[in-house]
């Protein structure tokens, strides 16, 4: 017998297409914050409870969606972000590939709320196996709510896979870490379980994001790099030799405002550092570095965050003579200035 074909349901392939973009809650996290900051948002609120296993809440100031345009926005490869193919090639935006709001959806249940400045009144939907199944006029700011909650409940294989609530917790917090100091003219407020983490104030200074998310201690301890050659631009924070920690987990790299792991980056910090450091001791480095973009590969798979450099090598000897000049004028000064 020939087997006869038939096209999956829309939300039995969402739900599958949803494997890749919403491994777990942080994924949910990082897609809805990128929404908002495309959405030239200046505040947004993370709320998260239980891990946000049952419980994540995005709410921003941003331009908001259209009541007609609502169920696009949760339609697979519908975005507002690209309107052609060659757009591809020069995306501005985080976002671009229609995707993560239907698979979202797919997996959860949610429920928006959201406003633009040309509406007078917002709209209040709720979402059931990624349909929308009821939705109202409400009076609201302009922006932009969306809560996501029982993530995972229809599918049990992936709720099965989630890690205890402390590890859940931990992946949310370093997305949202991250994503506040590459973006240090947002505000970000931070809450989890009803208890408040942080807000950035969302001025633009490096150093005080830094603070408000890190504390006194790491602060304290920061001296500032800035240095410059040719195309290349480096500014940032690195400690000195003296307050080190365990591991890298707090060498965090941007490159062109993005969030990236990078080996070369890492060689270095390593080599700047050299001799200088015990074995096995890491320093703290928050580090942002400007290349033109043709001088940089960027994986654009949504989920990686990898970069390669056309010229590593010139990267490397840039970033590790930078690290070195200012480590050397910072022995000569004992104490650094702390602003508060
Ligand atoms: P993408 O970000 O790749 O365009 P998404 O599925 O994440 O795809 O979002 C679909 C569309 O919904 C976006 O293109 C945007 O128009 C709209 N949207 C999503 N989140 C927001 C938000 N917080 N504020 C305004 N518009 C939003
Ligand atoms: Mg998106």
């Amino acid at each position: 017998m020939v087997n006869r074909i038939k096209k999956l349901h829309k939300s039995v392939s969402n739900r599958i297409a949803a494997g890749e973009v919403v491994e777990r809650p942080a994924s949910v996290v990082k897609e809805l914050l990128e929404n908002s900051i495309d959405a030239n948002s200046s505040s947004i609120v993370i709320e998260i409870k239980e891990a946000g296993k049952s419980y994540i809440r995005i709410s921003d100031d941003g331009v908001g969606i259209k009541r007609e345009d609502l169920n696009l926005a949760f339609e697979r490869h519908a975005t507002s972000k690209i309107y052609s193919d060659e757009e591809i090639y020069d995306i501005k935006s985080l976002g671009f590939r229609g995707e993560a709001l239907a698979s979202i959806a797919s997996v959860s249940n949610i429920e928006i709320i959201t406003r633009t400045s040309e509406d007078e009144f917002g709209t209040k939907a709720e979402l059931m196996n990624g349909d929308i199944i009821r939705n109202s006029s409400i009076g609201c700011p302009n922006g932009t709510t969306i809560v996501v909650k029982d993530l995972f409940y229809n599918t049990p294989a992936r709720h099965k896979f989630l890690k205890s609530n402390s590890a859940e917790t931990n992946y949310i917090s370093t997305i949202v870490n991250n994503i506040a100091l590459s973006h240090p003219y947002i505000s970000f407020r931070y809450i989890i379980d009803n208890r408040n983490i942080f807000t950035t104030q969302g001025k633009g200074d490096l150093y005080s994001t830094i603070y408000t998310i890190y504390g006194r201690e790491v602060a304290k301890n920061l001296i500032e790099v800035n240095n410059e050659d040719g195309d290349m631009k480096l500014k940032g924070y690195i400690t000195n030799t003296s307050y080190t920690r365990g591991n890298r987990s707090l060498q965090i790299s941007f490159v062109n405002g993005r969030y990236v792991k990078s080996k070369v980056i890492s060689k270095a910090i390593d080599t700047g550092y050299k001799t200088l450091l015990p074995q096995n001791r890491f320093s703290i480095c928050f580090l942002y570095l400007e290349t033109p973009s043709n001088k940089v590969d960027v994986n654009i798979h949504p989920a990686k965050l990898q970069i390669r450099f056309r010229d590593e090598r010139r990267v490397m000897d840039f970033l590790t003579a930078s690290i070195k000049e200012k480590l050397l004028k910072s022995d000569l000064i004992p104490d650094i200035n702390i602003s508060n």
